[in-house]
């Protein structure tokens, strides 16, 4: 996993990386990996639950008795000569790592490991794609069902409860992130939260909504019209559906992430809406909701076959709303394929 000529130990403390390494999902633990041994600190809370959940994965769990960073730089002991520690800086907080440093003493040397578990993460395995295939299914559903309950005088924040509840029922453990549902003026705010705004006619509704399915997240949006379009709203929608398909036509290993990101930006372009798309084309997606790639302006990074990505064009008007439409696409050796399966159609409700 890391060359022994950079590191003597790798400390992974970001817990998606945990459980990716390990299969522990509890909230509080440190896994340890030494060329010959790798060792999960956690709490005496979840003695039970790493013992089942580290079954058969040859990593050995260890139950901190005073404090996961004092257990851990015990099991590093009093290293003869330098010890190179691999760590990931946007992880271990500078408190951490001077209390390691301490215990541990001058011995140490930190060795930039950053993204290193990330990179792996990127490319899903088979069970993993099944899984993300079925999030993506699941938000799908979720929302063919609520689509019917959507109408005017219900408030945003009873919507996203809607949402909320049909996952769970189906299996979900929670959303993604919070939902996101935003009407009229407020529609045009990219990353807006559902408030206790009304929904009124003749208003732009979008809904960000995502499921956590065993362990793995889904990611789709859908913008509805209440009432009839205008002209106006209606040619929005088509430039940024238009965007997507070029967008997801660009996908294929080996192209870049900017590449993805180019194709959507000159379709809204050629529309006359270039400049009302104001954040990236989408991101990688799995056991968090963003991961690599990025899928930004100029991104150099090579989309792999087994990259899971959301492609999400968004055209934001100030005064008349937004409109966004965002796919789950798994990367193949054939280009793009999609694992949301919601109507893409306009839909005037
Ligand atoms: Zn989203
Ligand atoms: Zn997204």
């Amino acid at each position: 996993m890391f060359s022994q000529k950079a590191a003597d130990a790798l400390l992974v403390t970001s817990l998606p990386n945990i459980q990716y390494l390990t299969g522990f999902s509890g909230s509080a633990g440190a896994l340890l990996v030494t060329a010959s041994q790798a060792t999960l600190v956690t709490d005496s809370r979840y003695t039970i639950q790493a013992r089942e959940e580290l079954a058969g994965s040859g990593v050995r769990a260890e139950i901190a008795r005073k404090g996961l960073l004092a257990a851990t730089a015990s099991l590093l002991g009093r290293p003869q000569g330098k010890l190179r520690l691999g760590f990931d800086p946007g992880q271990v907080t500078v408190a951490q790592k001077a209390a390691l440093d301490k215990a541990i003493g001058s011995r140490v040397r930190w060795v930039d490991a950053g993204g290193l578990v990330e990179r792996l993460r990127a490319v899903k395995e088979r069970q993993e794609l099944a899984t993300m295939r079925e999030a993506a299914l699941l938000i799908s559903a979720v929302f063919s069902i609520v689509l019917p309950k959507i109408h005017v005088g219900l408030s945003e924040l009873q919507i996203s409860a809607e949402i909320e509840y049909e996952m769970k029922k189906r299996g979900a453990s929670g959303p993604s992130f919070d939902t996101i549902v935003a009407s009229g003026r407020r529609s045009a705010l990219p990353h807006a939260r559902a408030t206790s705004k009304l929904l009124s006619e003749k208003e732009l509704v979008v809904l960000d909504q995502g499921a956590i399915l065993r362990g793995y997240c889904s990611d789709m949006t859908r913008t509805v019209f209440l009432g009839r379009a205008p002209a106006r709203v209606r040619q929005m929608y088509e430039a940024v559906r238009e965007a997507q398909e070029a967008a997801k036509a660009a996908v294929m290993p080996g192209i870049t992430a900017g590449a993805v990101d180019r194709a959507a930006r000159q379709a809204l372009t050629r529309r006359g809406f270039g400049r009302f798309f104001t954040h990236s084309t989408g991101h990688g997606l799995g056991m968090e909701v963003h991961e690599i790639p990025r899928l930004g302006k100029g991104d150099a990074s090579m989309l792999e076959e087994g990259m899971v990505i959301t492609i999400e064009p968004g055209v934001y008007v100030e005064g008349l709303g937004g409109i966004r439409i965002e796919d789950d696409v798994v990367v193949t050796s054939r280009g793009g394929v999609d694992l949301t399966n919601a109507t893409r159609e306009f839909l005037e409700l």
